[in-house]
Order: C-alpha cells, then sequence, then structure tokens
C-alpha cells in the first residue's frame, strides 16, 4: 500500500499486452489494487486531473484498472464487448505522458465486462466521459497508448499549447 512511480512512455511495460489475473484469492491483487488508488489519488492531488490508471502503467502487467469516479472502483480483466458505431472526438491526457495532450476518437458508449476483486463477474454500460475514460485504461492493458489513437500526428501536442489555444478561443481550428 503505497505510491509508485508511474512509467513514463518508452518505458517498454507501457507496450505489454497484460496477463489475465486468474487468482482472486491472494493478498497480491488487493495489494496492487491499493498501490494503484494511493498513486492515483497522489498524482490528482499533485497535478489536479486524473480520473483512472491501469497497472501496467506502476509496471505490473496484470489486466487491472482502478477509476476515481461514479461507478465501479476497481475492474478486474475489463473488457469491451459491445461499442456504438458514433464516435467522439476528444482531447485526452495520460500519466505517462503528462504534459502531451492528444486528440483522439473513441466510441461514444461502450459496454465492459469486467471480474470485482471478489472475481465475480460484473458488466458495466458507459457513456461519455466514462466510456472515453475505460476505452483508454483498457487500452492500457493492452499495450495501446493513446498516442496510437491520434487522429494524425499534428494532434499531438503540449498542454501547455492546447491550453493557450482555448483562450485564444482558436480551438476549433484544432
Ligand atoms: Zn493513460
Amino acid at each position: 500500500m503505497s505510491v509508485q512511480s508511474i512509467l513514463l512512455l518508452g518505458n517498454p511495460v507501457l507496450r505489454t499486452r497484460c496477463a489475465k489475473v486468474r487468482d482472486f484469492g491472494g493478498a497480491g491483487l488487493r495489494a496492487l489494487v491499493d498501490d494503484l488508488r494511493d498513486t492515483l489519488a497522489d498524482f490528482r492531488a499533485r497535478k489536479g486531473f486524473g480520473r483512472g490508471i491501469a497497472a501496467p502503467q506502476i509496471g505490473d502487467p496484470r489486466r487491472v484498472i482502478v477509476l476515481q469516479v461514479e461507478g465501479p472502483q476497481a475492474l478486474v480483466n475489463p473488457t469491451i464487448t459491445r461499442q456504438s458505431r458514433t464516435m467522439m472526438t476528444l482531447w485526452d491526457d495520460c500519466f505517462s505522458f503528462p504534459d502531451i495532450a492528444v486528440k483522439v476518437k473513441r466510441h461514444l458508449s461502450i459496454e465492459v465486462q469486467y471480474q470485482d476483486l471478489e472475481g465475480k463477474r460484473q458488466v458495466v454500460k458507459a457513456r461519455g466521459a466514462l466510456a472515453e475514460l475505460l476505452q483508454h485504461e483498457i487500452d492500457h492493458c493492452n499495450g495501446v497508448l493513446a498516442v496510437d489513437r491520434a487522429i494524425d500526428s499534428r494532434h499531438i501536442v503540449y498542454a501547455s499549447e492546447l491550453e493557450k489555444l482555448k483562450s485564444l478561443h482558436v480551438r476549433k481550428e484544432m
């Protein structure tokens, strides 16, 4: 139970296709979830943003994500089982490249199956903000990063530059 350091873009663990969790009884899974919670809370306190984190981001290549939102808080072995054809476009960010903003396309609504900490199967239907967060974190479990989803290379920018543009009201240009 402690704050872990977050791996940054370039670290090969972020590119790992993570392993399915099969052991739900042991202390290992609980300890991982506690570490993810603590690390997420610490990041939010320091940087002022962040709603989710995936296990590979703290160097543990297992399919586990932790969210701090309304809804499920810890999802083990999450899989997208349905996705809308309708897409949304948004500026995404990531703890593993916190100074960068990436414009991506995500499905507007999805259905995700996962297991809770007891191993019980659960389903969550998500739309909008929760849907894009889940897609981002589930991508991490597959070694896929937001930069891979950029709509094109012009839409990978410094977050501080994006903020300047927003304040100039020329955001639609992006
Ligand atoms: Zn991320």
